[in-house]
């Protein structure tokens, strides 16, 4: 039987301290399945350098040299997270049958992927790794991921709750989320368009091994936006009630203008201008900021400008070298 190769797609940005244990416990997974014919030898580990400022490429090169099944990309600079797991899946889809994504920092337990492996095995193109429990997030993350997921959901975004970037592709599923041509990224979004049968392998999530959260609460928030804009154009329906229903209120307001005018009451006006002027104000500065959002999005969209730019790629010449 031809045994199945398998890619394990790692976005590295500024993991120096990590990444030997990422190394060491990823590789141990890999040959134990290799071992047990699970995945052939050509299956490899893809470590992904967003354009890290630390020793982080210096280290995956040792590696590459090390070991026969580490290999690495490089970009020329930090392109993001998103961009970083699209470029390793783009690079390895013509050797690989199954790919895997997975964070540097051990966050995800690791034995999931014999898990997400069997169920490929079983036929499944798409496999994704739900967390358990959320026990390692702060109150804060909790509720706030809680709200985020709800929010989707109203908007009518299908998303896998308390899935991430962990999950396996078949080669085919890959291809066809390489087809989509955003370059405003949400693959959490993106993988449940693409369609195909697919299963969840549930996993604990743990602390961060080593080193910080590459995602500080700005990049988070602004994440979670491009999220909701790059899915949804529901914000945009809002706005239009929001103005119906400002319309509304305003000919009740003269209506009752009127009959104030017309019973000779004198109208003093300042306050009611006042209230008026800065509702209606705020109203219009929230309502320009989410088209303008949108606007946004289309210009990044139409400059059609590479998602990223890989400067060395280790991994097409170790394949080529095997073949
Ligand atoms: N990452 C990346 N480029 C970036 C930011 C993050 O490749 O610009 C990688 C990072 O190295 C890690 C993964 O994305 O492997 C997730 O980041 P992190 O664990 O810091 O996020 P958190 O788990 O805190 O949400
Ligand atoms: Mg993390």
């Amino acid at each position: 039987m031809r045994r199945n190769t398998l890619t394990i797609v790692v976005p590295c940005y500024n993991e120096q301290e990590v990444l030997p244990e990422t190394v060491k416990e990823l590789g141990i997974i890999l040959t134990k399945m290799q071992d047990e014919n699970k995945v052939s030898e050509k299956s490899k580990l893809l470590f992904v350098n967003d354009g890290s400022h630390d020793e982080t490429w210096k280290l995956i090169s040792k590696y590459t040299k090390e070991y026969s099944y580490v290999t690495g990309v490089k970009f020329s600079r930090n392109y993001g997270h998103q961009n970083a797991l699209l470029a390793g899946m783009s690079t390895c889809v013509d050797y690989s049958d199954m790919i895997i994504t997975i964070d540097a920092d051990l966050q995800d337990d690791v034995n999931a992927i014999p898990e997400m492996v069997d169920s490929y095995l079983n036929g499944y193109d798409v496999v994704y790794g739900v967390r358990n429990s959320r026990a390692t997030d702060t109150f804060f993350k909790r509720r706030t991921a809680l709200a985020f997921y709800g929010l989707m959901k109203r908007l009518g975004v299908h998303l896998i709750p308390d899935s991430a970037d962990y999950r396996l592709l078949s080669k085919r599923a890959t291809r066809a989320l390489l087809r989509f041509q955003e370059r405003n990224l949400f693959l959490r979004g993106m993988v449940p368009l693409v369609g195909y049968k697919s299963t969840k392998v549930y996993y604990a999530r743990k602390e961060r091994y080593a080193g910080t959260s590459k995602y500080p609460l700005g990049k988070m928030l602004h994440f979670a936006l491009d999220g909701i804009t790059s899915f949804s154009i529901a914000p945009i329906h809002l706005i239009m009630y929001l103005g119906i229903i400002t319309v509304i209120i305003s000919f009740i307001c003269m209506i009752y203008t009127l009959v104030e005018k017309i019973s000779g009451h004198v109208v003093s006006g300042w306050s009611s201008l006042m209230i008026s002027i800065w509702l209606l104000g705020g109203i219009q500065l929230i309502s320009i900021s989410v088209i303008g959002e949108y606007v946004g999005k289309i210009f990044s969209e139409v400059k059609r400008r590479p998602r990223f730019t890989i400067e060395t790629d280790t991994y097409t010449k170790k394949m080529e070298d095997q073949e």
